[in-house]
């Protein structure tokens, strides 16, 4: 898989220092689940945190102070942790978003879906998108940040164009117009502080349809 974006790297270190909610975290751990580069990130800022942890504890520093150091780094850890198997063409994604496509049911609108996954703190959620081929989110901002991993397809955000694995993040000032490529339908998974607001009226009309209040 050729994964081209990431999170940056004070995203990977909330991540291993579990600052980022359940929600969010999701995001994180779907793009790490198929980009070594940044999962090998996490486990090193989880080794780095945990080897601060052990200096503050005020004992005499053990004879194998080192090694365990060192096999700390090679522990597997929550960010290395193979996921299992997403749906059909799909990259792998972790078990509560495969719980979700399971069990919820989808909202529709013309050229769209979306499905609840996760709830919470406030209005933060993390959902999936499905955009037919061609097809897009209509024009909106945010009032708050946005993350999202590519789980099937690709899509053109301006001029940019994200495959599988591929990971994007927006603050509240962004203003876009998701759209699926033409060669075939596109899933994401997103995670959002707050609502997105419509730029027009065909937002105001889909929006409500996909769930997004
Ligand atoms: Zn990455």
């Amino acid at each position: 898989m050729n994964v081209q974006h990431h999170p940056t790297e004070a995203r990977l270190l909330d991540y291993a220092s579990g600052a980022l909610s359940g929600a969010a975290r999701l995001v994180v751990a779907a793009h790490l689940g198929v980009c070594p580069d940044c999962a090998r990130g996490v486990h090193l800022f989880e080794a780095v945190g945990g080897g601060m942890l052990d200096a503050l504890t005020p004992s005499p520093l053990a004879p194998d102070a080192l090694a365990h150091a060192l096999a700390r780094t090679e522990r597997p850890s929550a960010a290395s942790d193979p996921l299992p198997p997403g749906p059909e063409d799909w990259i792998a994604i972790p078990p509560l978003v495969a719980r979700a496509v399971r069990a919820a049911p989808r909202r529709r609108a013309p050229g769209a879906w979306m499905q609840a996954v996760s709830h919470g703190p406030g209005p933060a959620r993390c959902y999936l998108l499905g955009m037919a081929a061609g097809r897009g989110v209509p024009p909106h901002s945010h009032r708050a940040g946005e993350m999202t991993v590519v789980l099937k397809g690709a899509f053109r955000d301006g001029d940019v164009i994200l495959g599988p694995g591929d990971f994007s993040e927006h603050d509240g000032e962004v203003s876009h117009a998701p759209q699926a490529t033409a060669d075939g339908d596109c899933v994401c998974l997103i995670y959002t502080d707050g609502p997105l607001v419509p730029a027009d009226w065909i937002g105001r009309i889909v929006f409500p349809l996909l769930g997004f209040g």
